[in-house]
Formats: C-alpha cells, sequence, structure tokens
C-alpha cells in the first residue's frame, strides 16, 4: 500500500494522501517517475488509497478489503490500465477505455484509468487523450506515469496535477528532497520536519514562490495584478515571509548555478523551469533578481507593509531586465 512508498518518496506520498485527506483529489496526475523502478507499484498504491474504503480511518496497510483485493488480482472493473502496444499507445485503446467507462454507471467511489509510458501516444490516440483530459467526469481519475516528462505532449502536461518522483543521487545528497536541503541550508526551526502536516505547509509555500517566480518570468511588471492570488493568500505572515525570500534567494541562485554550469544544489526537481529560466536571463539580470531579493529582505524587518514590499520587489527585479 502507499505507506510502503513513505520513505522512498517522501513528497509524492504525501501529496497523495493529502488528496484524499483533503477530498482534493485532481482528474488527472502525471507521475514523471523519473526510472524510478517503483513508479508503477507507486501508481497502483496510490489507485487503491483512493478506492479503498478504510484509507481515511486506517493507518496501517490493508490488507484484507475486497477491494484491495480486486485491484491486487488485476480484477477490479473499474480500474483499466494501458500499456503500449508494441512501440505505441493507439487510439483504439484509448477508445476502448472510453467506451467502457462511459456505458458502465460508477460502482465504487472513482473509475480510474492508468496510462503507463504516456509520451508514446501516437498522435490520433494523444488528441483522443486529450479530449478525455478536457472534459472531465465527475468521478473519472486519470493517472499517467512516464520516464521521460519532456518527450510527453504540452498539451497533456498542462491538464495534470504533475508529480515528479525525486532521485536518487550517488553523491551525498543522495534521497534528499527539497525540503530537507532547503531546511539544511536555511538552517530553520520554523518547521519541524517530523511533523507530517509541518511538511505539507512547507511544502505548499516552496510551491506557492515557484509558481510566484514562474509567473514572475513570463509577465513581469503585470505580476503586480496577481499578487493577491500568487502571493499573499499563501504568504502572509512576518516569519514565513523571511523564510519565503530565503526560498527566493536560494532559487535564484540555483538558475545562476545553472547557467554558469554548476551543480544545482537544491531545487532538483525544477530542473526544467530552472533550465528556462537560465536561458531566458544573463548573469547580470539573474545576480540583479538575487540582490533585490536580499534587500527587500532586509525590509521585512524594518516592519515595511507586505502588500507594498512584494509590490516593490517586483518592480526592482524587473527593472533588473
Ligand atoms: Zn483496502
Amino acid at each position: 500500500m502507499l505507506d510502503d512508498y513513505k520513505q522512498e518518496q517522501p513528497i509524492i506520498y504525501q501529496m497523495m494522501k493529502n488528496a484524499v485527506m483533503t477530498q482534493k483529489v485532481s482528474h488527472a496526475y502525471l507521475l514523471d517517475t523519473k526510472n524510478s523502478t517503483i513508479g508503477n507499484e507507486m501508481a497502483l498504491a496510490f489507485v487503491k488509497y483512493l478506492l479503498c474504503p478504510s484509507n481515511k480511518t486506517q493507518n496501517n496497510n490493508c490488507e484484507n478489503c475486497m477491494q484491495c483485493k480486486k485491484i491486487d488480482d488485476m480484477n477490479y472493473t473499474e480500474l483499466k490500465v494501458i500499456d503500449p502496444d508494441g512501440i505505441w499507445i493507439k487510439k483504439e485503446q484509448l477508445d476502448e477505455l472510453q467506451e467502457e467507462f462511459s456505458k458502465k454507471a460508477l460502482e465504487g467511489q472513482y473509475k480510474i484509468y492508468i496510462i503507463h509510458q504516456v509520451e508514446k501516444l501516437n498522435k490520433s490516440a494523444a488528441n483522443s487523450l486529450l479530449k478525455f483530459l478536457e472534459e472531465p467526469e465527475e468521478g473519472i481519475i486519470a493517472i499517467l506515469t512516464t520516464d521521460s516528462i519532456y518527450q510527453v505532449l504540452e498539451t497533456i502536461r498542462s491538464r495534470c496535477q504533475i508529480l515528479s518522483f525525486s532521485k536518487r543521487k550517488s553523491n551525498e545528497n543522495s534521497n534528499k528532497t527539497t525540503i530537507n536541503l532547503l531546511s539544511e541550508y536555511i538552517h530553520t526551526t520554523l518547521f519541524d520536519l517530523s511533523n507530517e502536516e509541518e511538511c505539507q505547509k512547507y511544502l505548499e509555500m516552496i510551491q506557492a514562490i515557484i509558481t510566484f517566480i514562474k509567473n514572475f518570468e513570463v509577465k513581469g511588471k503585470e505580476t503586480l495584478l496577481y499578487t493577491t492570488k500568487l502571493w499573499h493568500n499563501h504568504i502572509s505572515e512576518k516569519e514565513n515571509l523571511i523564510l519565503a525570500f530565503d526560498i527566493m534567494t536560494f532559487f535564484y541562485n540555483d538558475v545562476l548555478n545553472k547557467k554558469c554550469n554548476r551543480e544545482i544544489k537544491i531545487f532538483k526537481d525544477e530542473i526544467e523551469l530552472i533550465h528556462n529560466i537560465s536561458e531566458k536571463n544573463t548573469i547580470e539580470q539573474i545576480t540583479k533578481k538575487i540582490n533585490e531579493i536580499m534587500k527587500m529582505k532586509k525590509n521585512i524587518k524594518i516592519n515595511m507593509n507586505n502588500a507594498l514590499l512584494i509590490d516593490k520587489l517586483i518592480l526592482n527585479m524587473v527593472g533588473g531586465k
């Protein structure tokens, strides 16, 4: 069951668990498994967790409910697993799935389909899947897996919640997630990392900051129009603000590392985004942004109004372009 993967993939484990606990299950997930040998197993464990009637009440692995047993035997009728037929996933495979899912009434809580190696959709199959993803039907969940996220069509990626496996590294950072690395660099005592709930808060904050940076890099000054949604809704307390500025600094440091062909230190899971931002900016622009973030961080301590602080940061960072 899902708990078996808690140690190996703590972030994804937590996100999957949280989705069920808070009843915020997405209609489509894309598992970026990075050649992990447990990618397919973990996808199936997630399915069991979604469908098992005792998922919320018992913490231990379920061993004996009918749903879990049927899934183990690949006998659960509302779960379909699609693998490439030869080198491609073909349109007929998708059509069959759609037909089957549309004619049957929902028996359990969800109908779930897994598509492995989703980068291998041929063109017409990709179009079928897109239509399926664009008009999500109540209760249907897609779980797509890939070892080559960059080969998955952007139109598919953008419709899914992406869950990136953390990669085992041979160096001393092996198995360390972004959270662990960050807390090591920042020496934060704000979050108790052994506490799942705290960890989740930290994780959500990191995600919010990454989303903010992503938007800023595209929209520039226009980000001023979205600060409530992108920033203030997520980061409001003063102590979090200092941490948020540290996280931003470390993020742009990694952009600079990438630009200078040095090793990415913390945001190893965000390599694509870091690459894109490093391509868009000169070394001078990146260092200017880091300086502006550090300068503005000092203003937190002198009690500058939060909204003004972020507005000024955006303007000063744009000025660096
Ligand atoms: Zn069960």
